[in-house]
């Protein structure tokens, strides 16, 4: 049977875990070829083999795309072994929590590393693949879904280099927008809820037991609910453009 993306091709950072291994899953299912990006090469590969038994192509591509060089290797790559590129989901990310006056400058420089700079190697590196799958067929139209969070559009106590990032993914992607929309590359944000992933895990461990009270009576939001979201988005006629999707957990309040 005939499915929504047959014939492009989709690149998904993150895709080691939670919401971009989910996604990577969800997008093969509707017929992309899907290049998957992270550093845990071991994870990668199951996650690859895993949508390979079940009839889809997956190419696993470990990266750390915290540097430019590295980003633009995993796009090229993309593209040299599946022959294109028409979707990019930049989910890659990382949560370290905790008031200004206390927060290692570690944690701020890798959460800009990879929340912020990860985005802008890939999207960079990708764009004229992306401008070149929009002017062709299947499609005649090209995907960047960045994956933000309600934290860009609310900013908490604790929360506050996270949120900057988050709220600069959300400015990024209206400029993008603007830039691209001539071209018909089309440029949404995702801004999850809580969503049942390691992203909490990260966070200090003097800090991590306040972090999961919050959130301990709460039915979190589990990963394909998000890839959910992604498929809807990449998946509309070419001329709906879905820019901002919140989807919180039904039980939360923030
Ligand atoms: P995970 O921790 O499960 O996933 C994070 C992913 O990012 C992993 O696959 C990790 O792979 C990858 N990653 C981290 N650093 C790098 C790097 N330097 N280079 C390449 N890949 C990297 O958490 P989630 O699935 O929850 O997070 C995915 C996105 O969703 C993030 O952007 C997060 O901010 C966002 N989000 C999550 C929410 C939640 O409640 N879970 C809520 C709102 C937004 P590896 O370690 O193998 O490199």
């Amino acid at each position: 049977m005939p499915q929504a993306l047959d014939n492009t091709v989709a690149l998904v950072t993150g895709a080691s875990s939670g919401i971009g291994a989910a996604t990577a899953r969800a997008l093969a299912h509707e017929g992309a070829a899907v290049a998957l990006v992270a550093r845990r090469r071991e994870r990668l590969e199951t996650l690859a083999n895993t949508i390979r038994t079940d009839g889809g192509v997956a190419l696993a591509i470990d990266a750390d795309i915290t540097d430019a060089h590295p980003a633009r290797a995993a796009v090229a790559e993309t593209v040299a072994e599946l022959g294109r590129l028409d979707i990019v989901i930049n989910n890659a990310g990382l949560m370290l929590l905790g008031p200004v006056a206390d927060a290692p400058d570690d944690e701020w420089r890798r959460m800009l590393d990879i929340n912020v700079n990860g985005m802008l190697h890939i999207t960079r590196a990708a764009l004229p693949h992306l401008t070149r799958a929009a002017a062709d067929d299947p499609r005649r139209v090209a995907d960047i879904v960045n994956i933000s969070s309600t934290a860009g559009r609310v900013a908490r106590g604790g929360a506050a280099v996270y949120s900057l990032t988050k709220s600069g993914i959300n400015a990024f992607s209206e400029s993008l927008r603007q830039e691209l929309q001539p071209q018909r590359v089309r440029v949404g944000v995702i801004e999850p809820g809580t969503v049942d992933t390691e992203l909490g895990d990260h966070v200090r461990a003097e800090l991590r037991s306040a972090v999961e009270q919050q959130t301990k009576d709460m039915e979190k939001l589990s990963p394909v609910d998000i890839a959910d979201a992604v498929v809807y988005v990449v998946s509309r006629p070419r001329r709906v453009a879905v820019n901002e999707l919140l989807v919180r957990a039904a039980d939360q309040t923030w």
